[in-house]
């Protein structure tokens, strides 16, 4: 079976069979399966991630370095409408992000490295990561140690993207995408008659003033130039027409493409709440979380992928991004600690293959498959071989 047809029918099992994040079994297990038998050695990680090791043999005076290449193996709470012969067999679920097709090409990659071992001197460490889409699976698999164990160097990751063409990839200087906070506050005032407003703490006009004080965060301090958005999703509260109302609860998002700046806007946000409770005279609690952090490349890395590309796919077929995205991903954590680069891998050649991420009808190209592999295998054994990092 040639590499083109083996990548297909591996995704198409995959996707056929998805799982939530931390529930990965199935797909774990397929994925071990597949690299034992390409003679890659596994370890596991948090229960359900994989990592491959695989040594090179050719000789090197100079320093070996390891690089690895990161996929993720977790799917979505999404019913699949896709009109496909591997359409989901798990109803409710889907792999609607891709994260088939990006297992699916790094272990293309691995399979192709496996028959080169020859070519490259060094370590190519191929992690499965559980659990991208709710967050978290990155940094577990880093606390139980996927980057020391190995002395991990430069990382690369690979996501399919239905925005870019077949046979064309994506690659951005700089940051790429954005560090995702979530904020839960709840006010507190007193409950009171309607008729009688001035014996009680409206919480609605309390939290009003909050909200509408949040919109001069982006607008009047933060540079019009940094790209940020804060923003209230959810606002609860009020049982009757006329009752003032005592308790609200807001839920937003902030995201950021520095964390200098998410720290500001955080103290920018406690700000405005101390303001309205001592203007209201009401209490308040603030839950505030960290989702994921923006996901900045190492423009180094970017720079020996990008020369990389243009051998390999030619220079009319390689996107560089201008412009980051507000959507988050978890790969962010790992460019904490090591230099890397985040790869799309153009997915989309019709319309079928043109939704968006998140879709019910998102799906690839699955031509794409083998290119990606065959352009990941080659730019690693380049990092391994020729690059300085
Ligand atoms: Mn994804």
């Amino acid at each position: 079976m040639n590499l083109s047809e083996e990548l297909k029918n591996i995704r198409r099992t995959i996707h056929q069979n998805p799982e939530l994040g931390n529930e990965e079994f199935k797909t774990s297990a397929l994925v071990e399966k597949f690299l034992k038998k390409h003679k890659v050695k596994t370890y596991r990680l948090c229960k359900t991630g994989i990592v491959g090791v695989l040594e090179g043999t050719k000789k090197s005076s100079t320093k070996q370095k390891t690089i690895a290449l990161r996929a993720d193996l977790d799917a979505l709470p999404i019913c699949e409408k896709n009109k496909v012969p591997y359409k989901s067999k798990n109803n409710g679920v889907m792999h609607a992000c891709g994260h088939d097709g990006n297992t699916a090409i790094v272990l293309g990659t691995a399979m192709l490295l496996a028959e080169q071992r020859d070519q490259f001197s060094g370590k190519v460490q191929f992690i499965f990561q559980p659990n991208e889409e709710a967050s978290g699976g990155a940094r577990r698999m880093i606390e139980e140690g996927v980057l020391a164990k190995n002395k991990v160097d430069t990382i690369l990751g690979v996501h399919v993207n239905p925005w870019i063409k077949t046979g064309k990839i994506g690659l951005k200087y700089g940051a790429m995408m954005a560090g995702v906070d979530k904020f839960i506050v709840e006010i507190e005032g007193l409950t009171g008659h309607g008729a009688y407003p001035h014996f009680s703490k409206d919480a609605i006009v309390c939290a009003s003033q909050f909200v509408m004080s949040l919109q001069t965060i982006v607008s009047r301090v933060i540079s019009p130039l940094e790209p940020v958005v804060v923003s209230v999703g959810e606002i609860s509260g009020g049982e009757r027409y006329n009752i003032i109302c005592g308790k609200v609860k807001l839920v937003g998002t902030v995201r950021t493409l520095n964390n200098k700046i998410r720290t500001k806007i955080k103290q920018e946000i406690i700000k405005r709440l101390d303001g309205v409770s001592k203007m209201y005279d009401t209490k308040y609690t603030l839950d505030y979380k960290t989702l994921g952090l923006p996901l900045i490349n190492a423009d180094s890395i970017v720079d020996i992928c990008e020369k990389s590309a243009i051998e390999h796919y030619g220079k009319n077929n390689v996107c560089l991004l201008k412009e980051p995205s507000m959507g988050g991903e978890d790969f962010a954590e790992y460019l904490q600690k090591i230099k890397g680069c985040f790869i799309y891998i153009g997915t989309s050649s019709n319309k079928q293959t043109s939704y968006p991420w998140h879709h019910e009808n998102f799906d690839i190209d699955e031509k794409s498959l083998a290119t990606g592999a065959q352009y990941i295998a080659y730019t690693a054994k380049k990092i391994l071989n020729n690059c300085k990092i």
